[in-house]
Parts: structure tokens; sequence; C-alpha cells
């Protein structure tokens, strides 16, 4: 066999182990061009495909070419001159955008279950925003279809939904050796299947698909309110679950009261079981979240590096697992120490920059807006009850969004910088602690980040 040969057939096999989308980034123009003294040599076009499949492939490539030939003993790989893409000296927009997620690619979704196992607890970071929904989960974990039953967790993009429900099935999935059987979904597939199971005249087939389990995740449900038929056949299957005592976990963008679309029968079937958010990190989590990605990759970065990161950062955790794998991804292609010049520039080019977008007066109407009361009740002088915890919101929010001086602040807002202090406090304080409190900032920052 020669070497195009034997190459065409491992490529075939291959094909067969990795999502398309991987065989087509990484391994499509890929040859095998030399051999020699049990090294095979292989020739990919550019160093991040060279890095990527070293890391990620070279074990089971080596693996099949061992099965057509005895006499390999290790591959090599090499950047196809012809083919070489210099890595660009500056950073561009495209270039971060082509690595966006490479840290992904690696993990398969499990065909029985439909869950992804890189959403697992221990890289599942908890903290304030978070923590009423965590320890639902935990809860469930432990007595599957007993506590909690239905539990609804929501919040905004990027915050956190999907890893938190895929983290429950693969605890249970683990935990219980399949004697208890979760399915995860997404409303859009489940929307999907119906039709097609409609179209196809399969509805048994579809009705086993989704009953037969012992844990259903169903995520962003707010994609099924007003589809009459999927809502149907939800209602039913909830139904089915419900009354023998299986688990059902539900995730969304906002509260079952706010999906106007959804039938009542529905709405109040979710309000029945437990309700939690998933809310903004503040900073102390975020930080914890740049640490565990890091020890997850087994890499390091400056704490002075890890602390900008977790600063710059905010608007969601997908922004911020993004950021940390760009840098990190940098880092291989430069081999050198990532300075906070480098991170913040990699930020810059990454991030719509939240600071820039919004200003300090945005955040003043936003607030105004959300209570209903002017801009000037905000500031004016004067102890009137109804605008104190408006104003220390509206103070809270300039600190953490904007990053402003207490001074500046209290200037804002017409008062002192003591003042603008103790009600940053007060606010980091109670919103813990009061899950009302939390909702609130929640939605106001959701519709300055919006914007
Ligand atoms: P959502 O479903 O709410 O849009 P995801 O669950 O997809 O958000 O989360 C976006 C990204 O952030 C994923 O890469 C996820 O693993 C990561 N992530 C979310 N929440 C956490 C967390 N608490 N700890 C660590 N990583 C998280
Ligand atoms: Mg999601």
């Amino acid at each position: 066999m020669d070497l195009e040969q034997l190459w065409r057939l491992t490529l075939g096999e291959m094909e067969l182990q990795i999502s398309k989308t991987n065989f087509f980034t990484w391994l499509k123009n890929s040859h095998l061009v030399d051999k020699k003294d049990g090294v095979f040599y292989v020739a990919l076009p550019n160093n991040f495909a060279k890095e990527w499949v070293e890391n990620k492939y070279q074990k089971t490539l080596l693996g099949i070419v061992r099965n057509h030939d005895y006499s390999v003993k290790k591959l090599e790989f090499l950047v196809a001159g012809q083919f070489e893409v210099e890595v660009p000296q500056k950073i561009s927009v495209a270039d971060l955008n082509k690595i966006e997620n490479r840290m992904e690619l690696g993990f398969r979704v499990d065909p029985d279950t439909n869950l992804n196992p890189k959403y697992s607890m221990s890289s599942f970071v908890v903290g304030a925003a978070n923590e009423l929904a965590f320890s639902a989960a935990t809860a469930i974990i432990q007595d599957v279809g007993k506590k909690y039953n239905p539990f609804f967790v929501y919040g905004g993009v990027g915050l956190g939904k999907t890893h938190l429900v895929q983290m429950i099935g693969n605890e249970v999935k683990n935990k219980y050796g399949g004697k208890i059987r979760p399915r995860y979904v997404s409303s859009e597939k489940f929307t999907s299947d119906i039709v097609w199971a409609i179209r196809n005249k399969r509805m048994e087939d579809m009705k086993k698909k989704y009953r037969d389990v012992d844990l259903l995740i169903i995520d962003d449900i707010q994609f099924i309110g007003g589809k009459e038929k999927t809502e149907e056949e939800f209602f039913h299957t909830f139904n089915a679950l419900y009354e023998n005592n299986k688990q059902i976990i539900i995730s969304s963008d906002r509260p079952p009261q706010s999906i106007p679309t959804l039938e009542e029968r529905l709405r109040s079937r979710f309000e029945g079981g437990l309700i939690a958010d998933v809310g903004f990190p503040e900073y102390e989590m975020r930080v914890a979240i740049v640490k565990n990605k890091l020890q997850d990759a087994n890499r390091h970065l400056k704490p002075e590096v890890v602390d900008l990161v977790a600063k710059q950062v905010k608007k969601n955790i997908r922004e911020l697992v993004g950021v940390v794998n760009k840098i990190l991804f940098y880092q291989d292609v430069k081999q050198i120490e990532i300075t906070e010049k480098i991170a913040e520039d990699i930020i810059e080019k990454s991030v719509k920059n939240l600071s820039k977008r919004i200003s300090d007066d945005q955040v003043l109407r936003s607030v105004a807006d959300f209570f209903n009361i002017s801009v000037s009740d905000l500031i004016i002088k004067g102890r009137k009850k109804e605008v104190v915890e408006p104003r220390q919101i509206a103070m809270f929010l300039l600190r953490d969004i904007l990053d402003l001086s207490y001074p500046y602040i209290g200037e804002k807002l017409g008062r002192d910088h003591t003042t603008a202090i103790h009600a940053v406090e007060k606010i980091n304080q109670e919103i813990n602690k009061n899950s009302s409190l939390n909702q609130k900032i929640n939605l106001i920052k959701e519709v300055l980040y919006k914007n």
C-alpha cells in the first residue's frame, strides 16, 4: 500500500470517529508525506492544525495507521511548506474568531442521552449568582424525581443554564450507572422531532423516545411557546413523566410568567415546581471561573492577567471563557508570556467593550425606567423612601459595570463619596441574601447589555 492509499484509509476511519466539523477543520487537508525508521510524517496545512491534531488526534490516528501498517512506531507532524500560514504578528479579529471554540472541539455528545460530557460538575463554578440553582441541582442529583420536580431554571444568555442542566444529566448518568436514564434535548430539536414524526407518521417512536426516560431535560423552552402541536405534545410528555415521578428539568431565558405565548396550563405546571435563576457573576466568581478554566487546561497565567480579564469581561460567562481560550491559544502560538498589555489587546478585540458602549447616563436612565421614576428623582436631594433603593442600585451599577470611582459616582448623584461607598457595599451584601433585589439588578443589566 502506498502512502497515499494508507492515508486515505486512515482518514476514512477517522471521519467516522469525530464530528464532521472537526474532520473538515483539522484533517481534510492532511497528507502522509514520508516514512522513515518507523516514523511516519504527516503534513498539515498550518500551525493551528498541526498543534491541534498533535494534541487531540495523535493517538487515534496512530492506532488506525498501525492497523494497516505494523511498521509505524510514531507519527510526526509538520506544516506543509507551500500552505504555511504565518501566524500574524498582530492578532486580527478574524484570527480570533477562527479559534473561538477551539477548546470545545474535543468533546463528543453521548448518543444515548444527548449529553455533552464537557458540562461537568467539577468545571462548574458556584457563586452568588447561581447558588440557589446549584443547590437545587445537587439535591436533584441525590434524589432524582422526588425533590424539586419540575425544576425550572432561567437567566440571560451565556450565564450557565445549559451547563447547569447538562451537568445534572451527566452526574445522574455517572452516579446511577444506567439505572436512571437521562435525556437532554433543546426545544428546537424537540420541535423538529415532532414535526418529523407527524410527517412520517412515527408519533409512537417519538413518544417512546421522550417518555421512556427517567430524567428529561429540555433546554431553552421559550422556543416552544406558541407552536401549538409542539406545546400539546410537550404537555402530554410532561404529564406522562410527571405522573410516573420522573424528573423534569427545564431551562429558559426568562421566568415562566414572562413567556407570553406559553399556554396557561403549562405555565402553572412549571410554577408548581422549583424555579431558580442564574444571574450575572460578580467579580469574585469571574476570577474563580478564570482560575477553574486554567486549572482544567493545566495552564498558567500571571495573577495580574487573571485579574484584568475578570475585571473587564463581565457581560456573561460565555464571553469570559471565550477570552481565556483566546489568550491561551495566543500563548501557544507565540510561545511567550502573556502580559497585561497583550491581554488587553485580546479583550479589546474580542469583547464589545461594555464600558465603552454604556455610558453613566444610560445606567441612570435604565434604573429610573425600571422603577418608573425620572432620572432627576435619583439625583434630587431629600430622602424620599421610594428612591433610596433605586439610587443605591444606580450607584452599585455605576461601580459594577463601569468601574467608576466613588467620588465620581457620588458627584454624579449629588452625594459625596462616602455615601457612594456605603451604597455599593450595602447592595453588595444584600444581593446575596435578597433574591428580589438580585432579580431587579439582573433585569436592569439585561436591558443595558442588550442595547
Ligand atoms: P446559557 O445556556 O445560559 O446560554 P451556557 O451554559 O452555554 O450558557 O454557558 C456558556 C459558557 O460558559 C459555557 O462554556 C459554560 O461551560 C460556561 N459556564 C457557564 N456557567 C459556568 C460556571 N458557573 N462555571 C464555569 N463555567 C461556566
Ligand atoms: Mg444554553
